[in-house]
Formats: C-alpha cells, structure tokens, sequence
C-alpha cells in the first residue's frame, strides 16, 4: 500500500470542485442553490474529516465557514444540485425519491481516496429541492449530531462510512413532533449513489440512463472491473459482496441501521443515511433500534438479510445491463458465503481465536445464547473478554457480573477456556489483539441524547467531547471511563423514530 499522501491544509476558498457528476445527462439531476438560513453559527466540525480534503481545521471558526455549510454561500466553482433516485421502502416499491433536502456541491480532491482520487461535499438540510414532496427540505438540529457523531464513529470503528464535516445551526424553526431548530449537516463520501438510483432507471423504463449510471460508477470507482468478462455482472457481484462485508462489519459490533431501505443503500457498500440507527446495548437478536419500525423488519437480526434483499432488488434493476437472469442470480448468490465467512473471521478476531475450529460454531452460538438470556451488554462483553485469564479465574469477576445467571457463565468459560489452551492462547497477546478490535466506545444512544440536549441549550461542548473519544474507540482513555459504562435507566425511555 502507498504511504497515505499528507495534502497540505487549504484555506476555504482554495477548495475547488470538480464536477464528474454534474457531467452526467441533466436527467440524473436538478441544479438549484441552496435556501439561506438566517444567522448561522458552527455546532461541531471534524478534524479528521477535514483532512480528508487537505482543508485547514483553522477554518472552522470563521464566519465564512457556516455561511458556506449552511449554503448561504456558494463556493466558487461549486456547481449546486440534487440528485433524482428512486427505491423499496420498507420492502414496498416507493416510486421517486431523490434529495429531498441534500445538495451537491461538488468532488473536492482527496488524492488519498482510492480510485476516484476526489470526494463529493454535500449539505444535508439546505432547504427544498425538487424531490422534497411532502418533506421541508431541512434537518433538525438533533439528527444533524446524530448524523455527525456516528458517521465520525463508524469511521474510527475502521467500519466504510459516508464521513461528516461539520454541522451548522440556525436559530430557525422547523417543526416536526415539537418546534426544533435548522441545522445543516456537510457529509463527504466518493459518491452518494445509492441502489435506488439503479432502481430509478430501470422502473422509469431508461435502459440508456440505466447503463450511463452503471458505467460511470464502474468508470470511477471500479475501473478494475473494466476488463472483465461481463463488467455490469461483475458490479453487480462486487456490490454484493461489498454490501456483505459491510452488514457482517456492522454485525459485530452491534450496529443497527434501521431504515435499510434501498435508497439508503450505498452501490460503495459504505454505511450511509444516518437516521434511527442504534448500537446494540443488552443484547437481543430482536432488537429494534426505529420506533417507527412496527413489524422489526430492520431489527438487528434482520440486517443480513435485509441487505441481501436489497441486493437482489439492485440486481432487478440492472437486469437489462446483464442480460440473463442466471447471470444476476450468480452474482447475487455470492452474498452468504461472504457474509458468513466475514463475520466468522470478525467472530474469531473478537474472541481472540486466532485459528478456525470444527465446534467454533456451536461456542459461538451458546455465547449468543446467554448473550441473549442474560441481556448481556454487547459492547462491555467483548471489551470485558479480552481481560480474561486462561489459567486465573481471578480476574472473571467485571465480565460474569454482566450475567445473572453466573453458573451458566462459568460452564461457558470454561469451555471457552479449554478451546484457547488448545491452540495455546498466550493472554498479553491475545488482550492486545481483542482490545484492537473490541471497541471500549460506541455512541450510545443516551451519550448521544445528553450531547444533543446540552447542544439544544447552544452548548456545544459535549458533542465535541463526545466526538474525540469516539475517534480512537479502541484505545484505553482512562479520562473518558464514563463513556465506556453501562446506560443508566432513563436510557431505556429513549425512542428514536424517521423523525429528522
Ligand atoms: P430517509 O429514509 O430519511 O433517507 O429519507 C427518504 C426520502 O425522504 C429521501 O428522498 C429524503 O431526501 C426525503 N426526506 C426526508 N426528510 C425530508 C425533509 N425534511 N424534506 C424533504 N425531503 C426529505
Ligand atoms: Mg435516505
């Protein structure tokens, strides 16, 4: 791999665009500028997200920096548009979509993201566009951090995610259950193309739209598969196993998406559209993190599932690229076996197994077992595990406090015990190497509501702190030990909906 290229930090207006998608056909889109808000004042900002496009931190504080993220301004060169795609929401074909409060600014270069070589700067909540239908075109403060903090923490997680730049607040009003405010959130990521936008053309009947789309995205962020035999199977076959790679990575370690609707879902295969998501806490194979999600069709066992639906309603889509039906279902096909074996590896990289053993299986899902009896706190589990002594029960002491029935705990142990003797598990390393890949952190959702309430009072402070730790979610920070512990009670109150 190259050393990653360290660009130098840019001022502002030294960002220039380019503009591949706007190159598209005007079909694929609607240029429009975005609707001003009146006295915008920065919320949060990343460090890191900047320096995915070499733009200096230094910015961030100055007026120039929430005009332009709120879209009061437009950057020179930027070319302002929303994007038209299509999808099944909640299973049901929903007919156009589109960015309904999203707008592109354009492809700032990024030299270190491969291959495209450029990511896209999107302002979310920047007012109405032509896709808005019955929605305002804006995003509340609330979600906007919401967005914010779990696209930050998916990224440190080391999970493939849309990235966040920063949000900016205004004091306007938007109304959704009660008044809330504006805020606009700035999300980078290659691109924002989702199956949906496959879908779009193939239900509005455009086999040249269709194709278009296809060869861009190959073009640009497959070229490798240029040369293959037949290049749309081969996007359709990497798009699934990507998206298999994907739910297995969020699978283990307890993120919920919960609106994995068709437009939600990346042809990158990276995690996109922060709504209702949830990070497991007790664990319940149920569980499901969207109030609005009646019938738990997005619950946290659904997800693999889910995904490979969605799969197969992209691979409907470019049925008429591919040609023959068996060629999508062997593309598609692919999905389980790339799961199964992602989430194997992952499993035994959590339980610090560095072998692949005949009864592995059956350890792993008496583990769920009791995970699942117990109401076991997923995060804590793993962490917890890792301190675990093969010959020195001593130390079990945090870990079976998580169980309420201790004896059935014990029998696991020693199970657990007994397969990491037999490939002589040495416990420093087997810590260091479950500790790099069990997260101490993860964005509970009540860290996150504390942050927002404190930001609703203009106190941004939390969300920043919040963010910091959340960047390095593997590392001991004995200083933040409070956000590594166990929900308080009033945590279980917290109902998250599509509300945003
Ligand atoms: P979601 O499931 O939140 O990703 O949104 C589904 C669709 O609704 C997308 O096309 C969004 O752009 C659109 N949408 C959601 N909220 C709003 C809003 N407040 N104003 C306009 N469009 C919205
Ligand atoms: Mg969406």
């Amino acid at each position: 791999m190259n050393a990653p290229e360290q660009i130098p930090a840019r001022r502002l207006d030294q960002l220039t665009f380019n503009h591949s998608f706007a190159a598209l056909p005007p079909s694929f889109y609607t240029r429009l500028q975005p609707t001003p808000l009146p006295d915008p004042y920065l919320v949060c900002a990343s460090e890191k997200a900047a320096a995915l496009i070499g733009l200096d931190p230094a910015e961030f504080a100055t007026k120039h920096f929430a005009d332009v993220f709120c879209g009061n301004r437009t950057l020179e060169n930027a070319l302002p548009l929303a994007a038209v795609y299509s999808g099944h929401q909640f299973g049901v074909w929903a007919g156009q979509l589109g960015d309904g409060r999203a707008i592109l600014l354009g492809e700032v270069d990024s030299p270190n993201t491969r291959p495209s070589g450029t990511l896209e700067l999107q302002l979310k909540g920047a007012g109405l566009t032509p896709y808005s239908r019955m929605g305002d075109g804006r995003a509340v403060l609330r979600s906007s951090i919401r967005e914010y903090l779990c696209s930050e923490a998916m990224a440190g997680l080391g999970i493939p995610t849309s990235r966040a730049l920063c949000v900016i607040g205004s004091d306007a009003p938007v109304y959704r259950e009660r008044p809330e405010t504006a805020a606009v959130a700035t999300r980078i990521a290659p691109t924002f193309i989702r199956f949906g936008s496959f879908e779009h053309w193939f239900y509005n009947q455009r086999p040249d739209e269709l194709r278009t789309l296809a060869d861009y995205v190959i073009d640009r962020f497959y070229p490798e598969l240029r040369d293959a035999a037949q290049p749309y199977q081969a996007l359709l076959r990497e798009a699934t196993k990507r998206t298999a790679h994907l739910i297995a990575q969020w699978q283990a370690v307890g993120f919920m998406h919960g609106v994995m609707n068709t437009d939600n879902m990346s042809i990158l295969g990276i995690t996109l559209d922060y709504g209702p998501y949830g990070f497991m806490e007790a664990f319940d194979v149920n569980r499901i993190c969207n109030h609005s999600d009646a019938n738990g069709r997005y619950s946290y066992g659904m997800q693999p599932r889910i995904a490979h639906w969605n799969c197969y309603a992209l691979g409907q889509a470019m049925l008429p690229l591919i040609g023959e039906v068996d060629d999508v279902r062997a593309a598609l096909d692919g999905y389980e076996q790339e799961y199964q074996t992602k989430f194997d590896i992952l499993l035994h990289a959590k339980l610090g197994l560095r072998a692949d053993q005949e009864n592995d299986d059956q350890l792993i899902q008496a583990m769920f077992g009791l995970m699942q009896a117990n109401h076991v706190d997923f995060t804590l589990f793993f962490r917890r595990l890792g301190n675990l002594r093969v010959d020195d029960k001593t130390g079990d002491e945090p870990l079976r406090d998580l169980f309420i029935d201790r004896a059935a705990f014990d029998a696991w142990a020693e199970q657990y015990r007994s397969r990491l003797r037999q490939e002589n598990s040495i416990d420093q390393v087997r810590r260091t190497a479950m500790n790099a890949v069990n997260p101490q952190y993860v964005l509970r959702n009540y860290l996150a509501q504390i942050a927002i309430e404190k930001a609703q009072k203009k106190d941004f402070s939390e969300v920043d702190r919040l963010r910091k730790v959340l960047d390095a979610p593997y590392d001991e920070q004995p200083q933040s030990q409070q956000y590594a512990e166990l929900p308080p009670d009033w945590a279980s109150q917290i109902e998250v909906s599509c509300s945003s």
